[in-house]
């Protein structure tokens, strides 16, 4: 049977979750492990404790892969002083790898606040806080004849995606000019002549971290030995990714009845929130975890209720009677990201187990 290489499932996650979304504090990536082992089986999980871990060595999974890392802060020594200690000591005994994928699912439209709002029934969904700096431009000159197939290459690469379109392009026509040395082995041309050639100037927009692979389908597709672009870093807002969502139900709600909705949908024994604006609920504000800190976006957004995780006392006051906050606590607004997860990595590996942890990893109960 085909085997597996740790790497080649932290590459597959690292396509639907880009590492370079990751927030600048976080530490998502492989923790511990080698990237080179095949593969026995995964294990999915929340966070990666040390019970994860026997479990994991219990199943005979050497992969776990968890949305917080356990590696966070850093570690200057490792004698089992602390939980911490001990589940990376325990993993690195067994050979056990543990893969984070953590803001960088936060920060995409398919991931953990996808299956939020999956769960709340949200309709037209949009990211809450669009990044910025995270999209290029390529403009690049193409002989009329190949312009055709070398776009349809970028395009099967990953340019061209803007929100619902694809393949978006801007072209035009003009003439390229060039001279070929002695050395040049030209595709149209004479070495030391001054050659006009037709060319069409394409321009094309995509997410940075599809660099390597969108300037390799250039190079591939073009038939010149020097292919002539340029490229660029866009401030523009990037509709794919960063933190939150928006979206609205497709029938409005009394606020108390979505409130009890909510409840059972995410299956929380306790939902902390603010004032009723006394109009239905609408258009809903959505972060996966703690999301104070898009308060701010969550009502500039037109909002009526903000569903998150983690928020202060004072917190509560900051809504200011513009929105609703619906605090459904950290671990019941991320508990499903272990379905999401392991409903990816099933759709894409079948030779070895993907199993999804059994242990409540939940720090917190409710009298
Ligand atoms: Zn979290």
């Amino acid at each position: 049977m085909a085997t597996t290489k740790i790497n080649e499932v932290t590459e597959f996650l690292e396509t639907l979750a880009p590492r370079s979304l990751q927030e600048s504090y976080d530490n998502s990536g492989l923790l511990t492990g080698n990237p080179e082992s095949e593969v026995t089986g995964i294990l999915v999980t929340l966070d990666c404790l040390e019970d994860i871990v026997e479990e994991a060595i219990r199943l005979k999974n050497n992969l776990i892969v968890t949305h917080h890392p356990i590696l966070f802060r850093g570690l200057k020594k490792l004698t089992g002083a602390t939980y911490v200690e001990r589940t990376v000591i325990k993993a690195i005994k067994h050979d056990i790898a543990i893969y984070a994928v953590h803001t960088n699912l936060d920060n995409v439209l398919e991931g953990v606040n996808k299956k939020i709002a999956e769960r709340i029934g949200l309709v037209r969904l949009s990211i809450l806080d669009p990044k910025r700096d995270t999209l290029m431009k390529l403009v690049t000159f193409i002989p009329t004849p190949h312009a055709e197939p070398v776009i349809e290459a970028l395009n099967e690469a990953g340019a061209g995606n803007i929100g619902h379109y694809k393949n978006c392009s801007f072209r035009i026509t003009g003439t390229g000019t060039f001279q070929p040395n002695e050395q040049a082995r030209p595709h149209i041309g004479t070495k030391g002549k001054l050659e006009k050639v037709e060319e069409v100037r394409a321009e094309l927009i995509f997410p940075r971290h599809l660099e390597s692979r969108i300037m390799s389908a250039l190079k591939k597709s073009h038939p010149y030995e020097e292919v002539a672009y340029f490229l660029s870093r866009l401030d523009n807002e990037n509709q794919e990714a960063g933190a939150g969502l928006i979206g609205e139900l497709s029938t409005p709600e009394e606020p108390m009845e979505f409130l009890k909705r909510l409840k059972i949908t995410m299956n929380t024994s306790c939902i902390r929130h603010s004032a009723f604006l006394g109009s239905p609920v609408k258009k809903v504000a959505i972060c996966g975890g703690a999301g104070s800190f898009l308060l701010p976006k969550a009502i500039a957004s037109g909002a009526d209720v903000f569903v998150s995780s983690d928020f202060k006392y004072h917190e509560f006051f900051d809504g200011e009677g513009k929105i609703m906050i619906a605090d459904i606590g950290h671990f019941e607004s991320e508990q499903f990201t272990k379905e999401l997860l392991q409903e990816v990595l099933k759709q894409n590996f079948s030779n070895f187990a993907i199993n999804f942890s059994e242990t409540v990893t939940n720090p917190i109960s409710y009298l």
